[in-house]
């Protein structure tokens, strides 16, 4: 048996009939850039997550840079950034010019960690991103506090958590905007490469889209220096149509991590996720902890299973960020997790029986060796 660490196939077959036609034509029109199909699928992903405005772009690392330049970033602020992250995050930060401070996460769901976040906010501090990691939300609360004691923005990474929620509210809808991701792997994911800021505040959106429309809110008039990052029609065709199974897929991830964890409960020395009680997860990942993560990991991929690491070296331990200053020790927990974590495959259309299977090998490879 075969089970991949995500099966895009299952829901392309989902939504080709729906999709097909559609796309065909956006092909007669030639209407590729902008249009109908950008604007209804930007208002109806707002719709969806519960937030006021959505603006599509390029990809989910153009979105957070747009999101922290419109919430007012600029060259040489400090932005505090959880260390256990994808590395996109802080390239967004970077990208900027702005000086990214990375801070530990908890040891229980590997989010930032308020306490460490309060800790690393100097007089530079403009902002806090906080990543809602594997589907999760961040622990909104605390940090809302912080944003308004200290008087710092919340730019949220919600790349991993399109429909998660918080105690009612969206992920994505806590800060002063989001960014997020549609990398086809991702709850929502387009044929290809794109992504979306999300805010509440009108003029944050208005500034995105002038910022990713080369800095122009007038054809032709360049009031500030911008780029180009832009939702295309096909790719709105894509998201529009997987959007309508959102709710759908995100509760079969659901059913199958609720799965996992009864099939795993009693495998010696395995640590599995276990959810905030303030949070309805999405579960982008289904992330384990386990010894000799390693040879584990080996023996699931040699019996065909597409297990994976997110992510096997900490932001400050990358070749890219070492010039931060930062070494081994400096965030023990992030470090530790690197060491141990696990995603099993999960996504919405895996079966019983493949998960069945994936609980056998894991249940085999963490038996103690004589
Ligand atoms: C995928 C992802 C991103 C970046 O998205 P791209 O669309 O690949 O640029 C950023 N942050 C997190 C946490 C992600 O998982």
């Amino acid at each position: 048996m075969r089970v991949p660490l995500v099966d895009l196939v299952a829901q392309q077959r989902e939504i080709a009939d729906e999709v097909g036609p559609r796309l065909q034509a956006v092909f007669d029109s030639a209407a590729f850039i902008g249009g109908a199909a950008v604007t209804e699928f930007e208002d109806a992903y707002a719709r969806h997550i519960g937030v006021e405005h959505v603006v599509g772009v390029a990809n989910g690392t153009d979105a957070l840079e747009l999101a922290l330049r419109a919430a007012g970033v600029g060259v040489a602020d400090e932005v505090i950034v959880p260390a256990n992250t994808f590395i996109a995050t802080v390239e967004a930060v970077s990208r900027i010019g702005a000086v990214p401070v990375l801070v530990d996460v908890d040891a229980r769901q590997l989010l930032i960690d308020p306490v460490e976040a309060e800790r690393a906010i100097t007089a530079r501090t403009k902002a806090i991103v906080p990543v809602h990691l594997f589907g999760q939300t961040a622990p909104m609360e605390r940090l809302s506090k912080l944003s308004e004691e200290y008087g710092v923005v919340l730019v949220e990474d919600a790349a991993q958590a399109q429909g998660a929620r918080r105690s009612g509210r969206p992920a994505g809808g806590f800060g002063i905007a989001a960014g997020t991701s549609f990398y086809p792997g991702k709850n929502l994911g387009a044929a290809g490469d794109a992504g979306a800021v999300l805010s509440n505040d009108a003029d944050v959106a208005a500034r995105v889209r002038t910022i990713a429309a080369h800095g122009s809110d007038r054809k032709y008039v360049h009031d500030v220096v911008g780029f180009n990052s832009r939702l295309d029609a096909v790719q709105a065709v894509v998201l529009h149509a997987k959007l309508g199974r959102l709710t759908e897929w995100n509760r079969l991830r659901r059913n199958a991590a609720a799965r996992y964890v009864e099939l795993l409960a009693d495998v010696g020395g395995l640590g599995l996720p276990v959810s905030d009680p303030m949070n309805d997860d999405v579960w982008h990942l289904f992330v384990v902890q386990v010894d000799e993560r390693d040879r584990v990991l080996a023996e699931l991929n040699a019996a065909g299973i597409g297990a994976g690491i997110h992510y096997p070296t900490p932001v400050h331990l990358t070749g890219a960020y070492a010039h931060l200053g930062r070494g081994v020790g400096d965030f023990p927990t992030t470090e530790a997790a690197a060491q141990r974590i696990l995603s099993l495959p999960l996504y919405p259309h895996i079966t019983a029986h493949q998960q069945e299977y994936v609980a056998d090998v894991l249940t085999r490879a963490c038996r103690p060796r004589p």
